[in-house]
């Protein structure tokens, strides 16, 4: 496939190596690629600067992204003790650029390469685009009293879509605030629900100002647990330690 000139490059606010900090994956070493902008606008968001297109995104081709990754990943050969690392495509919102990343994510494969996709799961159809090539998907659910909006209909068929490919890992997650409600907990514990109830649901309690009470944690995870079978209760361990 050959990209019209306009979407041949992508921007991105940084590539770079670290130990994954979230979620089923926590403890890993991991190459990092995040692209600049988002759809959304969550009021936790710790990635302002790649919720709009930042001055100090750089446009990459797909070549050159691959170069970088190449590059991170022998420079960090030896922390990768189990072989070739998984990519994780970040932001922003990665699918924004669905048809870059479907030039971009086959080649990756032939180098080995496992594709690990962080999304807000409101773009389905984008998912579509880019689906045969994931291996790890890490859906979150925005939750209206932080994004302002109902994605309900968006996140059940964008998940159903991950789940349906039978060799790509689903998992679902996340941010708990003080303004989370417990009917949100249940409706985004009912999507799941209704595809697998297998799917981890992992919740992450905010640990800045807007930090949930620990009774309405108990709560929502105990609620999750009755609807599926694999509540998770998580911090973010790059936010305790403020690294990215
Ligand atoms: S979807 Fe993610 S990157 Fe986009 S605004 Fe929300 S938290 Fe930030």
């Amino acid at each position: 496939m050959t990209l019209p000139l306009h979407k041949a490059r992508a921007p991105f606010y940084e590539l770079f190596f670290s130990f994954q900090g979230e979620a089923l994956y926590t403890g890993l070493p991991q190459i990092f690629v995040r692209f600049s902008g988002c759809n959304l606008k969550c009021n936790y968001c710790d990635t302002i600067y790649s919720t709009i297109i930042s001055k100090k995104a750089k446009y990459l081709t797909v070549d050159e992204v691959i170069n970088k990754i190449d590059l991170l990943y022998k420079e960090n050969k030896k922390k990768f003790v189990f072989g070739k690392p998984s990519v994780v495509f970040t932001g922003g919102e990665p699918l924004m650029y669905a048809d870059f990343l479907e030039v971009l994510l086959p080649k990756l494969k032939r180098k080995g390469f496992s594709i690990y996709l962080e999304t807000n799961g409101t773009l389905p159809k984008k998912l579509k685009q880019v689906i045969e090539f994931c291996d790890t998907i890490s859906m979150d659910f925005k939750l209206p009293s932080e994004s302002n909006k109902t994605f309900w209909k968006e996140h059940k068929t964008f998940l159903k879509i991950a789940q349906n490919k039978a060799s790509c890992q689903a998992f679902t997650k996340c941010v708990i605030t003080k303004n989370t409600t417990i009917s949100e907990i249940k409706k985004s514990a009912n999507i799941i629900k209704d595809i697998s109830k297998e799917i981890p649901f992992i919740l992450q309690p905010s640990i800045d100002k807007n930090k949930p009470e620990i009774q309405n944690l108990y709560k929502f995870y105990t609620e999750v647990q009755k609807i599926t079978n694999n509540a998770h209760l998580m911090v973010q361990m790059h936010k305790i330690f403020k690294v990215r």
